[in-house]
């Protein structure tokens, strides 16, 4: 028995079994990728959107990975505020939460001070 194909008219890839079962992979007659794809892409009338082109996907990459950075960066600058608000020296805070004492001092120590005036005035 030959295997339906996925009726995406830019894929026509033949569908995989699902497991050991008699169903299909996928489903709505979709291959599993087309069917992933039209799902995230909120089930559109339109049908399955186009794969990702390589520049898209590096793009979107490397949005989220900036968007990381930038938390983490806030985490430890909050950690730092805190070390700093109990007294501990610019070195220490700094080893603790893992940044270089340059760092802390010309980055850290900054927004640190900003904060503390903002909060006093
Ligand atoms: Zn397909």
């Amino acid at each position: 028995m030959t295997a339906p194909q996925c009726v995406n008219p830019h894929c026509r890839q033949p569908r995989k079994r699902r497991g050991t079962e008699q169903a299909w992979e996928g489903g709505n007659g979709l291959c599993r990728p087309c069917y992933q794809r039209w799902w995230r892409a909120g089930r559109p009338q339109s049908g399955v959107p186009e794969p990702m082109g390589n520049h898209e996907r590096m793009a979107r990459a490397r949005a989220v990975s900036a968007e990381i950075k930038r938390e983490q960066r806030d985490e430890r600058l909050r950690e730092y505020m805190e070390y700093r608000d109990c007294r501990y020296t610019i070195a220490k805070a700094a080893f603790w939460v893992g940044v270089s004492v340059w760092t802390a001092k010309y980055r850290y120590e900054p927004e640190w001070r900003a904060a503390k005036e903002e909060s006093a005035a």
